[in-house]
């Protein structure tokens, strides 16, 4: 079976280091993991890692998850302030912990215990343009008793699809034959605090079966945790559909969801044989992912399918 590698556009960064790794036959998870530490560290994808957007408070919480789909461990890690590589810290969760998650003040304290690499996340550039939001948005009375005012309806507000969101994915299939995902985001710009995203709820933003294959989602991340859409195309796989079959029925399992946020999602889905599905939902402008394939010399960009919800 040939080795594969998609990723999407955010992981511009790192595409190229995770395929040479893929390539010289290193494992699933190494290649994921050096490939996301690339981005996470790149100030110009505004949605991930350092340089990502800030929540309500104008603080940088971010979620990162890896799941190795031979042994169903995952590692994952929420809301994690003042670390520049959720990535590695969910890696080490994975390798370290006999759990799959922490959040917050945990997962801080956790990322301090191994002497992961501290960053001040905030960019001047996110910094002001939260600042300006602030000054616009937050009534005059509550900018005086800030922090300690109610934030809901604020939230509301905030949770707008021109404010940017997004999430880098990273899938693999390895000379071992091993399917892999890793996932890392800063989530939703102006969240509420400690508000997470599918990306380290494993089964929603990522999910991996070297049995089956591996599926991961960006977008509106309370659509992928209610419709569990990263399990739910591999565990379809497993219940004998295709790989495009399987992505038809999350995409139908979508459909269904009722109220709360309904925006735009994209799926990005491989197979045991090396086959892959990207599907854009709702989006508003063309989306293209990287596609690596054994043999390829480099990885290049493909457009996403484009379906309205
Ligand atoms: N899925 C991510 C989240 O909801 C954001 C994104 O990928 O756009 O946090």
């Amino acid at each position: 079976m040939a080795r594969i590698l998609v990723t999407n556009s955010e992981g511009t960064p790192g595409v190229g280091k995770t395929a040479e790794m893929l390539a010289a036959g290193a494992a699933g998870l190494d290649a994921i993991e050096a490939g996301i530490r690339l981005v996470e560290a790149d100030t110009s994808i505004r949605t991930v890692g350092r340089g990502g957007w800030p929540n309500l408070l104008g603080e940088v919480e971010l979620d990162a998850a890896m799941i190795d789909g031979s042994s169903f461990r995952s590692g994952a890690v929420g809301a994690l302030k003042g670390f520049l590589h959720p990535i590695s810290v969910a890696r080490a969760v994975l390798e370290r912990l006999p759990h799959e998650l922490l959040v917050g003040e945990g997962a801080t304290r956790f990322a301090a215990e191994i002497g992961a690499e501290t960053a001040n996340n905030l960019i001047p550039d996110s910094e002001r343009v939260w600042r300006e939001w602030f000054e616009e948005n937050v009534p005059a009375a509550d900018r005086e008793k800030w922090p300690d005012v109610p934030l809901a309806a604020l939230c509301q507000q905030a949770i707008d699809p021109e404010k940017g969101m997004d999430t880098t994915v990273f899938l693999s299939l390895d000379s071992q034959q091993e399917i892999m995902a890793g996932v890392s985001t800063s989530g939703w710009a102006w969240k509420y605090p400690g508000r997470l995203g599918d990306s380290p709820v494993i089964g929603a933003g990522c999910y991996a079966d070297s049995r089956y294959g591996a599926a991961a989602c960006t977008g509106t991340g309370e659509m992928a945790i209610r419709a569990g859409s990263s399990r739910a195309i591999v565990l379809y796989m497993k219940m004998g559909l295709s790989l495009e079959a399987a992505v038809d029925e999350a995409i139908d399992d979508l459909r269904q969801l009722r109220g709360g946020l309904l925006q735009r999602i994209t799926l990005h889905a491989i197979d045991r044989a090396g086959r892959h599905r990207v599907v854009a939902l709702n989006a508003e402008k063309q989306l293209t992912y990287w596609l690596w394939r054994e043999g390829d010399e480099a990885p290049h960009a493909e457009p996403a399918e484009i379906i309205a919800l």
